[in-house]
């Protein structure tokens, strides 16, 4: 195993002997190729080794025929500052997730911190400083979008205006201050949208005493950009008004790891149904009163796969390309000129399933083998996911 680098760039990067490759594309999900090229962290050729250039690599992985995929986006964490939550009093959250597959996480609020500011000046000033601070701090690499202000009342336009030159490009969970009226919230919605900054709502009962229920007319009337844990986080809308959402709503379906398990399975397969696999992404709500779930985007794949009997390789693209187009992020799909982000998995030992789609079918989450970051290597072996039957080797480096 080679040394773990943790900045610099990658220079080039030859991924060979690849035995499935998963493109986060969820109209193409496997790519007919056995090669990736890496240049400085970025993807320059995909394709057959023979066909190529794979000359002078600084680094060479031998993938023994296992399988990549791109790195895992968690569409819904709740950071503060730090790899350190204060909702469980946890250090080292992120990197740690790092281990099952996450390369890119998406803050719904930094609401977790304590004595969270609540006054308007406060929440433009902490959710400004929560996305430098995560800009310039990236556990083990780690891509921690942050800086999502929790709106309250009393905001105007202006504040969105300034908020949006700062830098902030998300707003916190919507319902989470004193925001909850659904005119109330698509006024800033739409105030948010008009500077670029992208909304996701609250769905369902209370998270925790303090907050409030949003009900499926006020997320219709604030429309914003992604429905939120539209499974409860924890407490779920009933069924039919989930349902009604994916139907009426065009925006993002949010389901969470730390939501409705029954509820999740019926929104998956609304989705199915109405032919809008593509607006189906994955978060764990995490940190949260569950706790931290550093498999969490793993486990909610093979358990939507198995229950929802939709093909892993789909779900796979739930939590990344699908992820990444309407996030508008630069990752998310195996694809030249996308980030290196790369989670490289093999059926866990000793399951069932005989091949790695077919183990996550029947319900097992697979091993991680190597997680890559902007084209570097950030991890070997999980610590955290069942072992992989088969790991990649770094052969130069
Ligand atoms: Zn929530």
């Amino acid at each position: 195993m080679a040394d773990i680098v943790s900045d610099g760039k990658s220079g080039k990067v030859v991924i060979k002997n690849i035995g499935l490759l998963l493109s986060g594309n969820i109209d193409h999900p496997i790519l007919d190729a056995d090669t990736i090229v890496v240049h400085d962290g970025f993807i320059q050729s995909i394709g057959k080794f023979s066909e190529l250039d794979t000359s002078n690599a600084k680094t060479v992985i031998d993938v023994h025929q296992t399988c990549v995929a791109p790195g895992l986006i968690d569409s819904h964490v709740h950071p503060v500052f730090g790899d350190w939550t204060p909702r469980q009093n946890q250090l080292g959250w992120i990197e740690s997730t790092m281990h099952g597959g996450i390369t890119t996480m998406i803050s719904a609020g930094e609401v977790h911190l304590p004595g969270r500011p609540k006054d308007i000046v406060g929440v433009k000033a902490l959710a400004i400083t929560a996305q430098r601070s995560f800009d310039n701090f990236r556990p083990n690499g780690v891509k921690v979008l942050a800086g999502a202000p929790i709106i309250e009342k009393g905001m105007v336009e202006s504040d969105f205006k300034e908020l949006s030159e700062a830098g902030v490009k998300l707003l916190g969970e919507v319902g989470l201050g004193s925001v909850k009226a659904g005119y109330e919230a698509r006024e800033m919605v739409l105030w948010a949208r008009k500077y670029g900054i992208q909304s996701t709502i609250h769905t369902g009962g209370p998270s925790i005493p303090g907050s409030g229920l949003i009900d499926k007319d006020v997320i219709l009337e604030a429309d914003a950009d992604v429905i939120g844990h539209i499974n409860g986080g924890h407490t779920s809308l009933p069924e039919k008004d989930v349902c009604e959402l994916c139907e009426k709503s065009s925006r993002a379906i949010e389901i969470v790891h730390n939501g409705n398990e029954k509820v999740a399975i019926a929104a998956a397969q609304a989705a199915l149904q109405l032919k809008c696999l593509h607006r189906v992404i994955l978060g764990t709500d995490g940190p949260a009163g569950s706790g931290v779930q550093p498999l969490g985007i793993l486990r909610l794949i093979a358990f939507i796969s198995s229950m929802a009997s939709i093909p892993a390789e789909l779900v796979f693209c739930f939590a990344t390309g699908n992820t990444a187009t309407i996030r508008q992020l630069n990752v998310g799909f195996v694809e030249v000129g996308r980030s290196a982000d790369l989670v490289f998995m093999d059926r866990a030992q000793h399951t069932s399933g005989k091949t790695l789609l077919e183990s996550i079918q029947l319900g097992d989450i697979p091993g991680v083998g190597m997680v890559m970051i902007d084209g570097i290597v950030r991890c070997g072996r999980s610590r955290n996911t069942p072992p992989a039957t088969q790991v990649p080797e770094v052969l130069t480096h």
